[in-house]
């Protein structure tokens, strides 16, 4: 078993940790707010107040923070992960970031003697907490091999998919899919409303014929029910749709849906509703139908 530092003990990277613990690894978790280490201590692991310290013994360095920026502010500096974490350690890097910083980070992080690999997930909050996550890989063969045991603690469907950064483009991939359900969804909702129909019945059949999804089982009821505590907030989302129109502009693919998808998570996240769940993208398309609460006609 490992001795695995986790940092980034948020939604997602909790319960991860916490599997990885009821795995039999020895984690020590580190996270910039200490009040989630004092939870994952309350859980099983042990604690660490700085960066430097959770990595210092580790086998497997892991990072679970929100973007970009959030990643290379632990892996470089002299408190960062690439400065002292043990020369031959696997860094796992589970957060969602752009492909291009995934690809230059792995560099950096070979230079500095570390094992990359990019391994966004998939599943939410509920995936994490069941150790049931699809986790889609980019980087070294070997080191996707000699990682199996990390990876089978956390997850479900875990797909080696090419070369360092690889794993985030296939993410990028997963959070227009994952939108577009969103939107569509949403709109659906709202229309069978529009027409008094009974929506639990509604969604029920729906669910069972060829617009069943992962999506509609997890969020359907949520949009029924006006509950839209995260989850996987709207600001989160709203960075990966950045994502990945800006990764398909690059490569000249036209994504119209997503442009327009990301146009409204975008509309949400500048209201101030970044925090909702990403399912309470439906608030926007109420709106749009003047059927919100708030709307004069609202029968
Ligand atoms: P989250 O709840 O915001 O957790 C992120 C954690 O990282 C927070 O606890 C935060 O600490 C910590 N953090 C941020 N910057 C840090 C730093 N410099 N040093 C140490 N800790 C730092 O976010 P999440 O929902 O777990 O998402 C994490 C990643 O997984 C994101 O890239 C997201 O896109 C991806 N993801 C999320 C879901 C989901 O359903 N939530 C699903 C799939 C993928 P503070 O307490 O100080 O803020």
């Amino acid at each position: 078993m490992a001795n695995v530092a986790f940092i980034g003990l948020g939604i997602m990277g909790l319960p991860m940790a916490v599997n990885l613990v009821k795995a039999g690894h020895q984690v020590t978790g580190y996270n910039r707010s200490p009040a989630k280490v004092d939870k994952f201590v309350a859980d099983g692991g042990k604690g660490a107040s700085t960066v430097a310290e959770a990595v210092k013994e580790a086998d497997v360095v892991i990072t679970m923070v929100p973007d970009s920026p959030d990643v290379e502010a632990v892996v470089t500096g002299d408190d960062g992960i690439f400065a002292n974490a043990k020369q031959g350690a696997q860094w796992i890097d589970f957060s969602t970031i752009r492909p291009d910083v995934a690809g230059q980070l792995a560099k950096d992080a070979a230079q500095a003697g570390l094992k990359p690999l990019d391994a966004p997930v998939s599943g939410g909050e509920a995936g994490a907490i069941d150790g049931a996550l699809s986790i889609m890989v980019g980087g070294e063969t070997a080191d996707f091999e000699a990682a199996s045991d990390v990876f089978d603690a956390v997850g479900k469907t875990v797909v080696h998919v090419g070369p360092s950064g690889s794993g985030q483009t296939v993410k990028a991939a997963n959070q227009l899919i994952v939108a577009a359900n969103i939107e569509a969804l949403s709109e659906a909702v709202v229309f069978l409303e529009a027409y008094g129909v009974d929506t639990e019945a509604a969604l029920k059949v729906l669910g069972g014929g060829l617009a069943g999804s992962k999506v509609l089982d997890q969020k359907g009821q949520k949009m029924l029910d006006r509950s839209f505590d995260p989850g996987f907030r709207l600001q989160l989302h709203h960075k990966d749709l950045n994502i990945v129109t800006s990764a398909a502009r690059e490569a000249g693919v036209t994504i119209p849906l997503g442009a327009v998808v990301a146009q409204l998570v975008g509309s949400m996240v500048n209201q101030g509703e970044g925090s909702l769940d990403h399912s309470g993208l439906f608030k926007l398309v109420e709106q749009l139908s003047g059927r919100d609460e708030n709307s004069p006609d609202k029968d």
